[in-house]
């Protein structure tokens, strides 16, 4: 397994313990670290340990409203909806906490085959999803040409109106190779979720005798995946399985690695908690509270304004529905995780043994969107981006002044009419038009805005595919 060229751990331990142990809560010091991410400047791990060490309530409500008032700024108010897509969960690993792990013998092993796959895909479009993220648990059998062929069925696969216009992965790491082969099937993000940065911690759930065993390969990966022309990256850590503010300094350290080696941070940063999986007895000594998760949410939102936060239905709806204002810019929706669940009825009960662990919102697509535009959210199926090559460092989204109001929001605007359209129910539809109605209002009169009425028009009258 050979690392990249310019492989470096990264990671530093004792600083990172010095600063989680050390760092006093100083609220004129945060005050002025609140101004710096305003002002849309990444964070140091310096900086960023001065705002995990915020603990008073006054601290608090300030750091929660610089992360909104953040939000705002950088995202608007789009939300990015996407479905994750198992493919097969064979694993030769054996990660304690995972219910694909090779020593869970009650799982259900299942790899869907090209049919079984397409009808997955067929399905997902009849609910109106335009972006998936395809999972793989790490066997011989999922080799980076397996997964490519999965992302070229993806795009081939059109129902109705229906198609998928971009697809991310999440498998495990490969070769640099490896990642050329996926890269060329035309992927979006490929992630790597490293985990816990612990390195003891990593240890302790991840057997030495596996190939996920090896800290340093993983920690490497997306820097193999630049080497074979990668620029989306999306890193992640399990939370629950060491000390949250470790793990949230490991990340900032992950994406200021990043910038620093490949100019380019991370695409997206993900930060799952925990949950209940097949077999699972495991003692979590960190599992996260709910108020350290809100927490750790605006800290990163401020630690790394362009990237993207992402939030999983693992949280419940009421969760999901509290953090999202902190920073979120990605959330999946109508999530099944059982492989061939999207083939299934609606409201099927979870069947720990057919699935990677419990979910918490187990709400439809359509209600989600509901629930988004009630919020006053534009959900978003936007693609334009990585379809028209504006990724990795060319990928400027929100550094050019004017970017979201040129780009982002008038492709919102029109991927979420695509929706209504074609898959919403009248509640969403009532619910979209009049979000759309006071999106226009705010706008001056001018060029843009009469063509994205234009668009819109022709949505109604079938045209689809528009883009900015
Ligand atoms: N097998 C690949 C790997 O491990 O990188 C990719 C797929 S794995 C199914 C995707 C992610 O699910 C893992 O990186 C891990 O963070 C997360 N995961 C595993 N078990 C989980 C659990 N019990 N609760 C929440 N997330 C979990
Ligand atoms: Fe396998 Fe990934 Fe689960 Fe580990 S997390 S057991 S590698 S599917």
């Amino acid at each position: 397994m050979k690392l990249s060229a310019n492989a470096v751990d990264f990671i530093d331990d004792a600083r990172l313990q010095g600063l989680v142990a050390d760092t006093k809560e100083d609220l004129t010091r945060a005050r002025e670290i609140f101004r710096k991410s305003l002002n849309k400047e990444a964070l140091s791990v310096e900086e960023t340990a001065v705002l995990l060490a915020i603990e008073s309530e006054e601290g608090l409500k300030e750091l929660f409203d610089a992360a909104r008032e953040l939000k705002r700024k950088v995202y608007g108010n789009r939300i990015v909806l996407f479905a994750p897509l198992y493919v097969g969960n064979y694993c030769i690993n054996n990660c304690k906490y995972c219910g694909f792990r090779k020593s869970a013998h009650g799982t259900v092993r299942k790899t869907l085959s090209h049919s079984e796959l397409v009808a997955e895909i067929e399905n997902l479009e009849k609910y109106g999803h335009k972006r998936l993220i395809l999972v793989f648990g790490e066997s011989p059998v999922y080799t980076p040409e397996f997964i490519a062929e999965s992302v070229r069925t993806c795009y081939n696969v059109k129902v109705g109106n229906g198609e998928i216009r971009r697809v991310n992965i999440n498998a495990a790491p490969l070769d640099v190779e490896g990642f050329r082969i996926v890269k060329e099937a035309g992927i979006g993000t490929f992630q790597v979720f490293q985990e816990t940065y612990h390195r003891e911690t990593y240890s302790k759930y991840h057997p030495a005798e596996d190939v996920k065993g090896d800290y340093m390969w993983r920690l490497n990966a997306m820097d193999r995946a630049f080497e074979a022309g990668i620029d989306d990256m999306g890193i992640g850590a399990l939370f629950g399985l060491y000390n949250w503010k470790y793990e949230v300094l490991g990340l900032v350290s992950h994406a200021l690695h990043l910038q620093k080696t490949c100019g380019v941070g991370p695409h997206t940063i993900s930060f799952p908690r925990i949950k209940p999986a097949a077999g699972m007895d495991l003692d979590l000594p960190y599992e996260v509270t709910d108020d350290q998760f809100k927490r750790l949410v605006a800290i990163l939102r401020l630690a790394v304004p362009y990237t993207g936060l992402i939030m999983t239905a693992r949280e419940s709806s009421a969760i999901r529905d509290e953090v999202i204002e902190f920073g979120v810019s990605q959330i999946d929706a109508g999530t099944k995780l059982e492989i061939g669940g999207y083939q299934n009825q609606k409201g099927d009960q979870q069947d720990i043994n057919k699935e990677q662990f419990v979910i918490g919102d187990t709400r439809e697509l359509d209600d989600v969107m509901h629930w988004l535009l009630t919020k006053g959210y534009i959900p978003s199926f936007c693609t334009a981006c990585y379809r028209m090559g504006r990724t990795g460092e060319h990928f400027m989204e929100f550094a050019i002044p004017g970017f979201i109001k040129r780009f982002c929001t008038p492709n919102a605007i029109i991927t979420l009419a695509e929706y209504l359209e074609d898959y919403g129910s009248e509640k969403t539809k009532d619910a979209g038009y009049r979000l759309i109605g006071q999106e226009l209002e705010k706008l001056p009169e001018s060029a843009q805005k009469q063509k994205i009425t234009a668009n819109l028009e022709a949505v109604r009258k079938g045209t689809r595919d528009l883009r900015f």
